[in-house]
């Protein structure tokens, strides 16, 4: 199975592929997590990729390119993957088509996940992982008890640095500008499927499988 999750930050995209990698076994592949991976390990690239990041601006195509197409060379890949972040503009949607032509391997389906704007900007602003399990949690939408879980522990509520409401604003004028034309790609060549991202985790998940069937 190769898919791609398209949607706007907090639709869910990361959340949803980590549940399907398990029960499709295709490895979920996140150029968010890569580029964060680069910036914990302080290379230069991490650095530059950093400012970026926190500005909420886009890494650039070229640089972007390359890392997806080593990603996709990579043996656990040959059998599938599910592709979450990417492609985020137009010239990325067309460079991964070229290069699964060179792979030989087609796309099966460009997913969009389908929420309202309120709603998202609850899940950024409100997104929390604790430090101590690595869970995530929502300050507007967890339980009381799964809050209180987390600190009892000694664990903390960590924000992304990119979820505060500047650079939040600005990574959904970013959605809006370069990665919408992506969704309109996919629709044009009629690769497009469209998931009611709204609702519990489970519930999502069970329409995306529905829309994968
Ligand atoms: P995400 O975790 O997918 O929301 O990505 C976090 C940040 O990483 C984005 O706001 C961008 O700065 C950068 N990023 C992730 N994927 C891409 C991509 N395909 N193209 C450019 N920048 C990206």
């Amino acid at each position: 199975m190769r898919i791609i999750l398209l949607g706007a930050p907090g639709s869910g995209k990361g959340t949803q592929a980590q549940l399907l990698t398990n029960t499709k076994r295709v490895p979920h592949i996140s150029t968010g997590d890569m580029l964060r991976k680069a910036v914990a390990e302080g290379t230069r690239f991490g650095q530059k990729a950093k400012r970026i990041m926190d500005a909420g601006n886009l890494v650039s195509d070229d640089i972007m390119l390359g890392i997806i197409a080593e990603r996709l060379s990579q043996p656990d890949a040959a059998d599938g993957f599910i592709l979450d972040g990417f492609p985020r503009t137009r010239q990325q949607a067309v460079d991964l088509d070229e290069l699964l032509d060179q792979l030989g391997v087609p796309l099966d389906a460009a997913i969009l996940m389908d929420i309202d704007l309120d709603i998202l900007l609850k899940r950024l602003t409100g997104r929390r992982t604790c430090s101590k399990t690595g869970k995530l949690l929502n300050v507007h939408f967890s339980s009381q008890a799964e809050i209180d879980e987390c600190l009892a522990d000694g664990g903390k509520l960590l924000q992304r640095e990119d979820d505060n409401e500047e650079t939040i604003s600005n990574r959904l004028r970013v959605y809006r500008e370069s990665t919408e034309p992506v969704v309109s790609f996919y629709r044009d060549r009629g690769r497009l499927k469209i998931v009611d991202a709204d609702g519990e985790i489970e519930a999502v998940q069970a329409r995306l499988l529905d829309a994968l069937a």
